[in-house]
């Protein structure tokens, strides 16, 4: 009988589960979208409880569509938006407060005031290969702890867990508060600020700083061994947990991008491009961040460097939520061909200020270049070019960086079905763009990590020969446009800034 590995996706905007062959095709898919709570502006949250609830609903949607019983299944990988945070309760299972999401800004004082205890923004790279910035975890449960009543008392008292995603699927998934697993992984763990990019373990001085107890981490092991089995009675019940990777981490694994030297751009709610750096780590001179690429079992630890990009699809979802310009996300792309260019107008999206290669939070969203001449069209156009342009100036950086320019790269999320887009990013890289047949990779990574631990993959040479090109974009546009098209959109860039005073 074939089997099958399950991989649960718990992204920004839904929780998919997802079900791979061996040849890692998509046997079967179910997804479920969750509620973006905005208290007030820059706050984004997300209701835990409904999180995990979607998750057991799409497990056992995913096998029911695919005909499936949990006995099909040799393994679950979890892969998981990053950087969101949950604080729970471990004798109740309750959170204390909502998720608080990598897109919020509210952090922005505690993370001013940890900058001015010495070395501003820069005050963490060296040990844990970030800025600081309103993006990573350990603000954001310094937040819970001071504005939640009673929390710090509870955390101190060690009744309080801290997880990002990750963990809270897996241990709610693990039996919860009858035994739940409370673990996550090295690439989620690189994303909180508080984790020693050499040791792989919590920084206690860094979590003294930012006053988070010890106590409330998750012990941090490999990207890929057994954590535990389900202990939930549905769907998947029994099965071994196996595989953890951040999600734009996953995606480079379900990209093959296993060796120094190759990258992969995913086009979600942001944009995310990570280059392999090896068991090496590099840290950025230009503005990208260092993080753990992934860790197979007891295998030394592989880094990347990652361009992450705040804005970009969630661009398309704010013209179809915000101004109903648009019904569907697909119609962007009809807009943007009733038109030849932009005719001059810019859009740079920095709603929640600009990240890589920037990380200016006094920025804010802005659309330049606007005569009597710009219509809907030229707007649809300046909206998918600014994806386009973001990922341009994250590649100049990771060039820099590593000192080697990228000659293709691998893309990949929900954006990629748009071909007009596709071929701007080829146009305005000058390198040509590769689209893998399975576009799932942020699933399909998880799945990798979870499958090699139970020996359903052997090694890496199995993810490369699954790896298969649908399509590539070659680059049409001649320099000299090129290059002056993106001198306005630097020019652009540069009109968001000092935008929010304190
Ligand atoms: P995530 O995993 O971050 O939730 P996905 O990879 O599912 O995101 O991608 C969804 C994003 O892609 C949404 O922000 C949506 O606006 C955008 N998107 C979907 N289809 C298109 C399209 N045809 N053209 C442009 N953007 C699109």
């Amino acid at each position: 009988m074939p089997q099958y590995v399950a991989a649960i996706d718990q992204g920004t905007t839904s929780t998919r589960c997802m079900i791979f062959d061996h040849s890692g095709r998509v046997v079967s898919v179910d997804q479920k979208e969750h509620e973006q709570i905005f208290p007030k502006a820059g706050w984004v949250e997300h209701d835990p409880m409904e999180v995990w609830t979607n998750t057991r609903q799409v497990a056992a949607g995913a096998l029911a569509k695919a005909d499936l019983s949990t006995g099909d299944i040799v393994a679950v990988g979890i892969t998981n938006q990053r950087e969101t945070s949950v604080v729970w309760d471990k004798n109740t299972g309750e959170p204390v407060y909502n998720a608080i999401v990598w897109q919020d800004t509210r952090t922005d004082k505690i993370v001013q005031e940890l900058g001015a205890l010495g070395g501003g923004q820069e005050r963490y790279r060296s040990k844990v290969g970030l800025p600081l910035a309103t993006y990573f975890s350990g603000p954001k449960i310094r937040w819970i702890l001071d504005n939640v009543e009673g929390a710090r008392e509870k955390a101190e008292a060690g009744d309080l867990l801290f997880g990002n995603m990750d963990t809270w699927v897996l241990w709610n998934m693990t039996g919860g508060t009858d035994g739940g697993v409370h673990v996550t992984d090295p690439t989620n763990a690189s994303r909180t600020m508080l984790m020693d990019l050499d040791t792989l373990q919590w920084d206690s001085g860094i979590a003294a700083d930012m006053g988070i107890p010890m106590s409330m981490l998750p012990e941090i092991r490999s990207s890929s061994e057994i954590y535990g089995n389900v202990r939930e009675k549905g769907a998947l019940a029994g099965v071994p947990i196996s595989g953890i990777l951040g999600d734009q981490q996953a995606a480079t694994f379900g990209q093959a991008c296993l060796s120094p030297g190759e990258a992969k751009n995913t086009y979600g709610t942001g944009n995310f491009v990570l280059l392999n750096t090896g068991t090496e780590k590099v840290m950025s001179q230009n503005g990208l961040l260092t993080t753990v690429c992934y860790k197979i079992g007891s295998d030394a630890a592989v880094y990347a460097l990652e361009g992450s990009i705040a804005v970009t699809g969630s661009l398309v979802q704010w013209l179809r939520d915000n101004l109903g310009m648009i019904t569907t996300a697909s119609e962007i792309e009809e807009h943007a061909r009733s038109v030849e260019d932009n005719g001059g107008a810019y859009f740079v999206p920095a709603f929640s200020g600009l990240f890589a290669p920037y990380w200016r939070s006094d920025a804010r969203g802005a659309i330049v270049g606007l005569t009597r001449y710009v219509n809907k069209g030229h707007l649809a156009r300046a909206v998918l070019e600014a994806t386009a342009f973001q990922t341009r100036e994250v590649i100049d950086a990771m060039n820099a960086d590593s000192g080697v320019a990228l000659t293709s790269l691998k893309v990949d999320g929900g954006m990629v079905v748009n071909e007009l887009l596709m071929q701007f990013q080829a146009d305005i890289l000058g390198v040509p763009v590769i689209r893998p047949v399975v576009a799932e990779t942020t699933a399909l990574g998880a799945a990798y990590a979870a499958g090699l631990a139970v020996d359903f993959w052997k090694g890496e040479d199995d993810i490369r020969n699954n790896w298969a090109q649908d399509k590539e974009w070659d680059p049409q546009m001649d320099e000299s446009t090129r290059e002056s098209q993106y001198a306005n959109w630097k020019k652009a860039v540069t009109k968001t800034f000092d935008w929010v005073e304190d």
